[in-house]
């Protein structure tokens, strides 16, 4: 009987009441390895429910109990760390190298939030005058939701579950339908630390589940990470809903990253730094390079290094130890790419390496798609406007550093971008210029560390905070100023005029 995923409520695998479901596939062999249930209204609402009665004792939980308990939750990651990533490849397709350091990104910032204490304190100000003294809280908000993508179903929930239960909130996940597993998983292993039932809550669904959840008056936050068409739905839904207090909402969307190779950078680091960026995880990588900008002379030297490497990808089940890159999620994934891959030479760009038709011995009906490259592509083409979100990289040729600069701040994404240069003051200017979130100077994937936050710019993200550090510590509380003083210093009578240090 194929495996049916359900949801995780207050403390217990509850099955859901809708009825419907929907195939999970293994990528890589391209069967329906089991069924995930996806929830009707009543399962938002007992998920909801649960949360809710959970909330006030875990607020009341001292910052270092809940500490503990995610400190305990950390050890049984790093114990469990083959499990998890198994069962990301599993689902997702990428390689299984590649889902472990998926899993330790995601340890990073449950390391990061075991400092609850450290990062919940405030400023505090000794006699303002009269005797009083003035100083602020920060208190959680209530039931907070996370909404993910397919692309890292473990780490992208960890930007958001430990940042919302270190600050006292109570988390309901709605993973991607996609590859629901390790969100089961996590609810395990926070149970097996000693999380409270109700504190962590895992909703399986689609639309309905998220629109119930979005609309939903007891729920206070949501974070959300996808592709920009839905994140701006939800920001724009979010900030919207009326009968309620206002949602507080951070919408991480899509990307389009852009690696700028100098005539004066290494050849060899910059080409390796692309084939890693470009194809691992088969471009299924919201920070993956889709697009390296050859600026002058480097055009040539570029495309004569990169097309046999880009043609000796070795393109495998991601449970093999030699492979380099995986399937991609599913069949109809691999067909959106493969119509951006025709229209790419529709439109005029040359496709020097065309990844369409690639068969893997053994795996026939796997979703796998070799390595594509195009160059000569103009920024008036969709294959260079739009996320493709697979293992295609274009080139565009421009002459100069300012051309490139304003190449990237033209587009309507921001996420990530990179420059691979030796020269100091070009990469100081280009990090000062661009008009992206986060930049990597020689680095080609610059995603932040734990303690500093993660998100983009532009069309990249909708709201204003970035995801975990101190930015997800400021989402995931309220700051209230508390002014206090004690009746031996209060001075008779009524005072009308506006109060001012005396
Ligand atoms: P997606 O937008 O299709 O789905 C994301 C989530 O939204 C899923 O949980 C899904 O169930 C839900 N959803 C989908 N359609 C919906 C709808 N019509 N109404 C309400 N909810 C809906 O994204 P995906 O394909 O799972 O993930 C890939 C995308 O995520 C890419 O665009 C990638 O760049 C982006 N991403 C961005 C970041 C970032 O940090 N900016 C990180 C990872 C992935």
């Amino acid at each position: 009987m194929t495996q049916l995923i359900q949801h995780y409520i207050n403390g217990k695998v509850v099955a859901s009441t809708s009825g419907r479901t929907q195939d999970v596939f293994n990528p890589a062999t391209g069967e329906a390895a089991a069924q995930v249930a996806l929830a009707s209204v009543d399962d938002v609402e007992a998920a909801v429910a649960a949360a809710r009665a959970a909330a006030p004792a875990w607020a009341e939980t001292a910052p270092l109990k809940r500490a503990r308990i995610l400190s305990k939750f950390k050890e049984l990651i790093e114990r469990h760390q083959d499990d998890l990533a198994a069962a990301i490849t599993r689902e997702h397709g990428k390689v299984f190298s590649d889902a472990k350091g998926e899993v330790t990104r995601g340890l990073e910032v449950v390391e990061f939030a075991c400092g609850a204490p450290q990062l919940l304190k405030t400023q505090f100000t000794d006699n303002i005058g009269g005797g009083i003294d003035n100083w602020q809280l920060r208190q959680p908000l209530g039931v907070t939701v996370g909404i993910t993508p397919f692309n890292f179903p473990f780490m992208v929930p960890m930007w958001m579950a430990p940042m919302a239960l270190a600050t006292g909130n109570t988390f309901i996940l709605k993973p991607s339908e996609r590859d629901p597993s390790p969100s089961l998983m996590v609810a395990d292993l926070l149970q097996q630390a000693g999380l409270p039932a109700g504190v962590f809550n895992v909703v399986q669904g689609d639309k309905l589940a998220v629109d119930t959840l979005l609309h939903h008056p007891d729920v206070k936050a949501v974070s959300f990470v996808g592709s920009t068409p839905i994140a701006e739905y939800i920001y724009t839904e979010g900030v919207r809903r009326k009968g309620a207090y206002p949602l507080r909402v951070q919408a991480l969307g899509g990307a389009k990253n852009h690696l700028v190779m100098m005539p004066d950078a290494n050849l060899e680091q910059a080409v390796d730094a692309l084939i890693g960026a470009a194809y691992g995880s088969a471009g299924e990588r919201c920070m993956a390079i889709s697009v390296a900008v050859a600026v002058g002379s480097v055009a040539d030297r570029l495309i004569e290094a990169l097309v046999p490497r880009v043609k000796a990808l070795k393109v495998k089940n991601g449970m093999e130890a030699d492979a380099e890159m995986g399937p991609v999620v599913t069949a109809q994934h691999k067909a959106k790419i493969e119509a951006y891959i025709a229209d790419g030479v529709q439109a005029g760009a040359r496709l020097l390496v065309d990844g369409r038709g690639l068969k893997v011995a053994g795996h026939e009906n796997g979703f796998f798609l070799g390595g594509s490259l195009f160059d000569h592509v103009k920024p008036d083409m969709t294959i260079y406007k739009e996320e493709i979100f697979g293992p295609v990289l274009c080139v565009v040729r421009v002459p100069d550093f300012a051309s490139a600069v304003e190449l990237i701040n033209g587009h309507e994404f921001g996420n990530g971008v990179s420059l691979f240069t030796s020269d100091g003051n070009t990469a100081r200017e280009f990090s000062r210029r661009i008009e992206v979130g986060m930049v990597g100077i020689n680095v080609p994937i610059p995603v932040p560390m734990a303690w500093h936050s993660f998100g983009g710019w532009k069309r990249s993200l909708f709201g204003d905070m970035h995801a975990y550090g101190e930015e997800g510590i400021r989402f995931y509380t309220r700051y209230k100023s508390v002014m206090q003083r004690w009746p031996q210093t209060i001075g008779k009578g009524a005072e009308f005029t506006m109060p001012v240090a005396k």
